[in-house]
């Protein structure tokens, strides 16, 4: 069979699923995408929209254990681990740690780096020429800091950004602040611009690019739920799902959070746990931010858009836990208090959880799944997935169709999990 006449099933609709959708349609699939509850539903609902090549350093940094031992005795932290006995938890933290060091770092950010730039360049394609409205915006992403010593330890990884990644940013003293954007408070000590990032709302995005590609003959089925799969040797024939069996050629899973449930079922490792954030979704204020920024010392992110405005962050392994706490929802409001003239306003639109797919060494998975012929992976995205699902969708239909690839998909292969 010419493989780009086949079908394709996408299992999940979030913002990789989507993407995926697009390159196999356009590789000339017919493809169906479906999704145990709505389309970009889940964490590609409410998060910051960064479009950020300036994150190419991965959360295996050699400070994270740090950090992470830290918040066992802070419940307030930001960074949040909840202690378990559970094994699957407890290796995915073992190799996590065992990736904390300088040199392993750098070579994890160069990998990131191949697919961010890709996936940058990719955009600008598909919001310039392909016309998905998604509130677009180039104007950068400008990392604030209140003190002097923030500013201090940042200026040395804008230097490994720089030295390591060719990643430039702009340094704006802290007098210049309030007139590069007037929503910031005087008195703070400084920021970097990144001028080479972008931000977008990222529900407009999986809704518009999700209306187009139905228009050009894409199905997607909503609360349809992937059950199970039926194998024929080393192929999948097809998937049980909450609507009953679908049969395709190919098997996309691009399950985010929920992809190591498929581990068994298909016979590899995929270790991916849930990292929870959370966002708080509010009418403008009247001196809105002009800029998405972000303020690491407090580890707060704020992204303006044209009817609304948001803070989001935390990065929490606590396993699916459902609720919103309020209190983490104060946290983020007090967190952008010391940075902005008006950090929030008395009318909520949303208040958010998503649970980010994190796999241990920071790298998304993207590739044949061992040992079977017609299915693929497309997953752990960890919290770069808005920004890296256009490459990732061109990707994955390469491989797909045996195609040459536009960036090396060997780091990123579901190979590198699994044990001989
Ligand atoms: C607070 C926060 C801020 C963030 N900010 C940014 C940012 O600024 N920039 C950035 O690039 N990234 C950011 N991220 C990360 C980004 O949101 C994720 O990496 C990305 O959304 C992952 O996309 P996905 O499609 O893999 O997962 P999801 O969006 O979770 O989609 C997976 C889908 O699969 C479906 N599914 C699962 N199992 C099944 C099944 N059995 N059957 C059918 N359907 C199934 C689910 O319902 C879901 O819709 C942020 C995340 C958080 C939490």
């Amino acid at each position: 069979m010419n493989a780009s006449t086949g079908k394709a099933l996408i299992v999940g609709g979030g913002v990789i699923g989507i993407a995926c959708a697009h390159y196999l349609m356009r590789s000339g699939f017919k493809v169906t995408v479906i999704d145990q509850g709505s389309m970009g539903g889940a964490c590609s609902h409410g998060n910051c929209g960064y479009i950020c090549p300036s994150h190419v350093l991965p959360l295996t940094e050699p400070a994270a254990l740090r950090v992470a031992i830290k918040s066992l005795f802070q419940p307030d932290a930001p960074f949040r681990v909840k202690p378990t006995f559970e094994r699957k938890v407890l290796r995915w933290f073992w190799e996590f740690a065992r990736r904390c060091r300088h040199r392993i770092m750098l070579e994890s950010g160069h990998h990131l780096k191949a697919i961010l730039d890709a996936s940058m360049h990719e955009y600008h394609h598909l919001v310039k020429e392909e016309s998905i409205k998604c509130e677009w915006k180039s104007s950068g992403l400008l990392y604030v800091h209140q003190t002097a010593k923030g500013m201090h330890e940042f200026a040395k990884t804008d230097q490994l950004l720089n030295n390591e990644f060719k990643v430039a940013a702009r340094r704006v003293e802290g007098d210049e602040l309030p007139l590069l954007d007037p929503a910031l408070k005087t008195g703070l000590a400084g920021a970097f611009l990144y001028e080479g990032d972008a931000m977008l709302r990222p529900d407009h995005l999986c809704a518009e690019w999700k209306l187009q590609l139905q228009a050009q003959g894409v199905e997607f089925i909503e609360h349809c739920k992937a059950i199970s799969i039926e194998r024929e040797s080393h192929r999948i024939k097809f998937v049980i799902t909450s609507n009953g069996p679908i049969t395709c050629d190919h098997f996309i899973f691009a399950a985010g959070s929920w992809s190591s449930e498929w581990g068994a079922e298909l016979g590899i490792e995929i270790p991916i746990q849930p990292g929870k954030g959370y966002s708080v979704t509010m009418k403008r204020p009247e001196v809105c931010p002009q800029f998405p920024m972000l303020f690491p010392e407090h580890r707060v992110g704020v992204t303006p858009f044209d009817d609304a405005y948001r803070l989001g962050s935390m990065m929490e392994f606590v396993g699916f836990d459902q609720s919103i706490p309020d209190k983490r929802i104060q946290q983020l409001k007090r967190s952008a208090e010391p940075y902005l003239k008006q950090p929030w306003t008395e009318e909520i639109f949303e208040t958010w959880y998503g649970w980010r797919p994190m796999t241990w060494d920071s790298l998304p998975v993207i590739g044949q799944a061992p040992g079977l012929d017609n299915v693929f992976l497309a997953t752990g995205h960890n919290m770069l997935g808005l920004s890296l699902a256009p490459s990732t969708g061109r990707l994955l239909a390469e491989i797909v169709t045996n195609k040459k690839t536009h960036v090396d998909p060997a780091p990123y292969s579901p190979d590198r999990f699994q044990v001989a």
